[in-house]
């Protein structure tokens, strides 16, 4: 394999759902909902299969996706952006940022990142030939570090790659923070990736874009996805905006990993992005009550957890009920306690930190986490 990537072998989301399938266990681990989205984007899809969207699209993406992320980012968020030119689709939240971070960091270059991280950040920085330097979370409250963040920039900082809410904490980025980043940023004449794939899933809280900071709408890259949002995570539709140039640059790189995203369902998640605000705030509603069912199960099988401000995820720590090695522990538990969970230390760099702690998903149905619930009841 590339030598880039020897450290990385198989995907821990592989992994634990192959390992729930051979045990029959319930899936709480790779992140993806089991109920559909709403049915007009579904009909939208369909609708563009049957109308005969089935060759190529264009590259940058159909124009009334391109028009429609336009309008979600003025109504939501007051971003002005001009669909021709400062919006990419991309296949997947995950093109998106490995396309941007290509076209943006040279060997040699640092990029500032939080840990534990999404998978795919390390992989990619990596494949980029650039170094990450990561500021550290820690469980129950996943405070940002002022010390560690300060002290990971320096004068190679080429990207800080943020992502809020955070995966896989839940973590919601105050408007106190954001702040730190974004001063940390200018003054490093840093680039801001801001991986905002969970923006509609918060809870009683506000997502922050923090190109809307002052000073950052010329050096952020913001970045979704459709999958998350209306829980169609296997249609892949992603999207990056922000200055024209930039966007130029990380379409010179998307154009040789996957040319053109997937057709029809590029306008079925048009359909989505102009649903009225009270279809967001429902699903988010739901994933609230969702997320503390699952809490109050886990507290009563003896894990201690964090409750998350947002995103389908929750990190319990299972040194509470004897656990050492949360890998290890993960790779017990379907058999165990017919359950699968995550392990979070994969998400890390510093081995201190996460060892035992396990990651939950909650965007299952009511019966599928009480079935869960009562498992996992068997730890105690
Ligand atoms: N970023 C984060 C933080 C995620 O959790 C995910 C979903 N696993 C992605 C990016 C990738 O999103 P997509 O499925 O749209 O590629
Ligand atoms: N984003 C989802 C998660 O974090 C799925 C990731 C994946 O399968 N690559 O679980």
């Amino acid at each position: 394999g590339h030598p880039a990537l020897a450290a990385f072998g198989t995907t821990i989301f592989a992994e634990m759902s192959a390992l729930a399938i051979e045990t029959g266990a319930i899936n709480l681990g790779q992140g993806f909902p089991d109920s559909d989205g709403p049915s007009v984007v579904l009909a939208a899809a369909v609708a563009a299969i049957e109308g005969g969207r089935n060759q190529y699209p264009p590259g940058p993406g159909t124009p009334e996706l391109l028009a429609a992320i336009a309008d979600h980012q003025r109504r939501f968020y007051g971003i002005d952006l001009d669909p021709a030119s400062e919006i990419l689709v991309t296949v997947g939240a995950t093109e998106a940022i490995a396309a941007a971070v290509l076209a943006l960091c040279q060997p040699g270059d640092e990029v500032v990142t939080f840990e534990p991280y999404y998978d795919s950040y390390a992989a990619t920085i990596a494949l980029a030939g650039a170094t990450r330097r990561t500021s550290v979370l820690r469980f129950p409250d996943f405070a940002l570090d002022e010390a560690s963040l300060r002290a990971a920039f320096s004068e190679r900082t080429r990207l800080v790659l943020l992502n809020t809410p955070h995966n896989p904490t839940g973590k919601v980025f105050s408007r106190t923070e954001l702040d730190l980043i974004a001063q940390l940023a200018r003054e490093h004449d840093a680039w801001v990736l801001a991986d905002e794939v969970y923006e509609h899933l918060t809870f009683g809280v506000p997502h922050i874009p923090i190109a809307t900071l002052p000073g950052m709408a010329e050096r952020t890259l913001t970045i979704s996805s459709g999958g998350k949002t209306f829980s169609t995570t296997g249609w892949k539709v992603g999207w990056i905006s922000g200055p024209a140039p930039a966007i130029a640059a990380v379409r010179g790189v998307k154009q040789f990993l996957t040319f053109v995203g997937s057709g029809p369902f590029q306008p079925a998640i048009a359909t989505g992005l102009g649903l009225p605000a009270t279809v967001f705030a429902e699903f988010a509603g739901d994933l609230a009550r969702k997320r503390d069912l699952l809490i109050d199960g886990l507290q009563d099988a003896g894990l201690a957890v964090a409750v998350p401000d947002g995103t389908y995820f929750v990190i319990a720590d299972a040194a509470s009920v004897g656990a050492t090695d949360g890998l290890a522990f993960c790779r017990e538990l379907p058999r165990r306690a017919g359950v699968v969970a995550i392990p979070v230390s994969v998400f890390h760099d510093d081995e201190t930190a996460g060892r035992t702690l396990i990651r939950f998903a909650f965007c299952k149905q009511d019966a599928v986490l009480r079935d869960a619930v009562a498992r996992l009841r068997a730890l105690t």
